[in-house]
């Protein structure tokens, strides 16, 4: 399964909303309220995103089958737009979830390693020289 944000957005949307979405994901408290489905067929996760001390009510919904990704948000940036950082983030944020799960079932020391390689750049140096 595809667990990179970059795979379930649309390939015209704004850069800026991608950036501010990692930068949020990174730095911001994610609360979910809400989730149902999967990635495979239909997932709506419902939470609140705090950005700058400020908590929006956010939605993402993606449908497999149109490929569909919609967000509501109650933030300024959202009424232009599909979907707003603070909704990309909820996906984000179940996309990792999911990468650590998978980590955990799947756990060997073959599997960890290789994970780690293609997911961290650092690790990546780190393992080039030691
Ligand atoms: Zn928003």
């Amino acid at each position: 399964m595809n667990l990179k944000l970059i795979d379930y957005i649309p390939s015209n949307t704004n850069i800026d909303v991608i950036n501010a979405t990692k930068n949020l994901y990174t730095n911001s408290k994610v609360s979910i309220s809400y989730q149902r489905g999967d990635l495979e067929r239909f997932l709506t996760i419902s939470g609140i995103v705090t950005e700058n001390n400020k908590g929006y009510q956010s939605q993402i919904i993606y449908k497999k089958a149109s490929n569909e990704l919609k967000g509501l948000c109650n933030c300024p940036h959202w009424k232009d737009l599909p979907f707003c950082h603070h909704s990309l983030c909820l996906l984000e944020y179940y996309l990792q979830q999911k990468i650590n799960e998978d980590l955990i079932q799947n756990f060997t020391p073959e599997h960890f390693f290789s994970h780690l390689v293609l997911n961290n750049k650092w690790s990546v140096h780190y393992f080039v020289n030691p």
